[in-house]
C-alpha cells in the first residue's frame, strides 16, 4: 500500500486514558462526513512514550491527541514545535509530516477562545479585564489566548500564590496576581471570568468565591464540564451575566487536528453535544 491509499489512523494518547471523550468526538465526526478513517484510544507509559511516537506513523498514524500525563513530555520529543505550545509548555496535537518528523501543536487555547467566540457573539475581550481562577495547565492556555484576543488585564489568582506568580513572570505584565483569599474583588469591573481550577467538578470542593462584584454584563466561563453547569455559571446566570459551559472548548479544542489528519472541516453541533453528554 502507498501511503496515499492508506486508511489514515489517528488517535490519542494518555495513561490512563479510558475516560478520554476523544474518540467519541472523532468517531461522531468521521461518520458524519463519511470518512475512512479510525480514531483509537492507546494507554501509553512515560516508558514507553518517545519509542511509540516514532514508531506510529510508520504503522500509519497520521497523528494523535495527547492527554495526561505526557502534555509537556511530548515537547521534548517533538521535531517542531508551534508558538502557542511552546508559549503555554505543553502540547495535545502531535500531527506526523510526511517525513516522519512530529509537529507538536497545542490547542487548547483555541478552544477556549472558539467556544467563547461561538458561543457568545457579543462577547468582546478587549471591552475589559478578564479574571482568571487557577493556575495550571488549562490556566496557562486560558492566560496566553486572552493575551491574544487583546484583553487589556488579566487578574490572576490561585489557591498556590506562588504559581499565579510564575505565570505572572512568564505572561508579562498584563497579568496581576491577586490573592486567591481576596478572589471575589478582582470581579469587580471583570468583562471576562473564567474558572480554570477543578473546583466546581463532580467530586471535587466547591468553589466559593463571592459575586457580589461580579456586574451582570460579564460572561462567567467554566472550563469544568462535568457538571455542565457548575454553581458558579449557575449563580452568575441567575445574576444576568452570560455564561458559558466548558464542554465546547473540549469539542473546539479538537477541530484543527481532525481538519489536519482528515482533510475536512469539523463542526461542532448540537448534536455533537448530545453524543458526547449521552
Ligand atoms: P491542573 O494543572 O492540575 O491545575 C489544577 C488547578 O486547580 C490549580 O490551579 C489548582 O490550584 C486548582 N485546585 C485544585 N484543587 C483545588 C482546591 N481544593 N482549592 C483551590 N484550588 C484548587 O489541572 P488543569 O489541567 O489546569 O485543569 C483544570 C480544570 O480545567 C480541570 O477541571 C480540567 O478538567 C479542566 N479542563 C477543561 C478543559 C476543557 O476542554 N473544557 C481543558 C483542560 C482542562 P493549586 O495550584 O493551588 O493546586
Amino acid at each position: 500500500m502507498t501511503a496515499s491509499n492508506r486508511i489514515p489512523l489517528a488517535g490519542v494518547i494518555g495513561s490512563p486514558v479510558a475516560h478520554s471523550k476523544s474518540p467519541l468526538i472523532f468517531r461522531t465526526w468521521l461518520r458524519q462526513l463519511g470518512l475512512r478513517g479510525y480514531y483509537i484510544p492507546m494507554d501509553v507509559s512515560s516508558a514507553d512514550l518517545e519509542a511509540a511516537l516514532r514508531n506510529l506513523p510508520k504503522l500509519g498514524f497520521v497523528g494523535v491527541n495527547v492527554t495526561i500525563p505526557h502534555k509537556e513530555a511530548v515537547l521534548q520529543m517533538a521535531d517542531q514545535v508551534s508558538d502557542r505550545a511552546a508559549l503555554i509548555g505543553s502540547a495535545n496535537t502531535l500531527t506526523f509530516l510526511d517525513d516522519g518528523r512530529i509537529y507538536a501543536d497545542n490547542t487548547d487555547g483555541y478552544g477556549f477562545l472558539e467556544n467563547l467566540r461561538q458561543t457568545a457573539p457579543g462577547w468582546d475581550p478587549k471591552s475589559g479585564p478578564a479574571a482568571v481562577l487557577g493556575a495550571g495547565g488549562a490556566a496557562r492556555a486560558v492566560l496566553s489566548s486572552l493575551i491574544d484576543a487583546g484583553a487589556p488585564e488579566i487578574r490572576l489568582t490561585n489557591r498556590t500564590r506562588s504559581r499565579a506568580e510564575a505565570l505572572a513572570r512568564e505572561f508579562g505584565t498584563k497579568v496581576r496576581v491577586q490573592d486567591w483569599v481576596q478572589a471575589g474583588n478582582m470581579l469587580d469591573g471583570a468583562a471576562t471570568v473564567v474558572n480554570a481550577t477543578s473546583l466546581g467538578m463532580t467530586g471535587k470542593g466547591e468553589l466559593r468565591v463571592p459575586l457580589d462584584a461580579l456586574a451582570k454584563t460579564a460572561l462567567v466561563t467554566d472550563l469544568v464540564y462535568a457538571p455542565l453547569e457548575t454553581p458558579l455559571l449557575a449563580q452568575a446566570r441567575s445574576i444576568g451575566c452570560t455564561t458559558v459551559d466548558g464542554l465546547g472548548m473540549l469539542l473546539y479544542q479538537a477541530t484543527p487536528g481532525f481538519e489536519r489528519w482528515f482533510g475536512m472541516k469539523a463542526e461542532v453541533t448540537e448534536d455533537l453535544r448530545a453524543v458526547v453528554l449521552r
